[in-house]
């Protein structure tokens, strides 16, 4: 039955000690999305199920799906197809991160009180931008912006265009094959956004099993994890309005980064959740 696999589930996650920060918060939450996804039940319908006869294959299934995850550490995420943001559901697999970013979390508040007017938006830059998740939620929040979204891995935008055609956004977000700035339209932009790579040469042999099966090129940020938060800061000045904004998430990497803005001559806000910080610069402090 259900209730049997997700006990053994739960056992077998705890026991291999995963790493859950990818989308779920603990064993159990996982075992249940895994399971449901698996057997195709609809996620809000554990209990009805949790004592149903399962057949010999669908038995079969799930274990499977519990292998994969415990001894390969494939991310829940690249086994399902598909990983939340915010309300937002998007398809995701090996070619891309899986989506995460605490950018997404300010979004829906329009970067108050930084973004005075959300209407007025009409140019944005995401550079970085993976599976496209976050230039989807910054179509959605900016109703008058259209979205320019960068990313340099053909693979990656392959999984982004398969999400922008699915919230039927091909006519607010062009996605560009572009090594940051290189290949971005010579005009200004209101926002520039981004959850680039950051990640420290030190810092990378040490992150979970789960984050070898992502791409490492968006994960690896050189020495100390600025090498594109450094060229991304450098070039923005330059596609900015006025009063334009540039926002960089950084993660847990606040002393390297607040380093590399010191030794850059910048002053910056920051806005955080625990160890989730985005640095925000004005044009006019870059
Ligand atoms: N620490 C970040 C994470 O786990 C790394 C992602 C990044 O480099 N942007 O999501």
């Amino acid at each position: 039955t259900p209730r049997d696999l997700l006990r053994y589930a739960v056992t077998r996650f705890n026991t291999a000690k995963l790493f859950f920060g990818h989308g779920s918060v603990e064993a159990i939450d996982e075992a249940a999305y895994l399971i449901l996804h698996t057997l195709r039940l609809p996620l809000d319908k554990l209990d009805p199920f949790l004592d149903a006869r399962l057949l010999p294959d669908e038995v079969q299934a799930v274990l499977d799906v519990i292998e994969r995850r415990t001894v390969q550490r494939v991310p829940a995420a690249y086994i399902t197809k598909e990983a939340w943001l915010g309300t937002y559901n998007f398809y995701v697999d090996e070619r891309a991160l899986v989506p995460r970013s605490f950018i997404a979390e300010l979004i829906p508040q329009y970067f108050s009180p930084w973004v005075a007017d959300p209407d007025e938006v009409t140019e944005v830059l995401e550079l970085c931008t993976g599976s496209g998740c976050l230039a989807i939620m910054m179509a959605d929040a900016f109703p008058n912006a259209h979205v320019d979204a960068v990313d340099i891995s053909r693979d990656a935008l392959d999984v982004a265009r398969r999400n922008v055609d699915t919230y039927e956004l091909q006519d607010r977000v062009t996605l560009i094959e572009s090594d940051l700035y290189q290949n971005v339209p010579k005009k200004k932009y209101d926002i520039i956004v981004t959850n680039p790579p950051y990640v420290n040469s030190a810092s990378m042999g040490k992150l979970p099993p789960e984050y070898l099966a992502e791409p490492q090129l968006a994960l690896a940020g050189g020495v100390d994890g600025m090498d594109l938060v450094r060229r991304i800061v450098k070039g923005a000045a330059d596609l900015l309005t006025d009063d334009g904004l540039l926002i960089v998430e950084i993660g847990n990497e606040r002393e390297y980064a607040e380093k590399a803005f010191g030794d850059m001559g910048l002053t910056w806000l920051t806005t955080s959740a625990g160890d989730d910080m985005v640095f925000l610069l004005t044009a006019d402090q870059l």
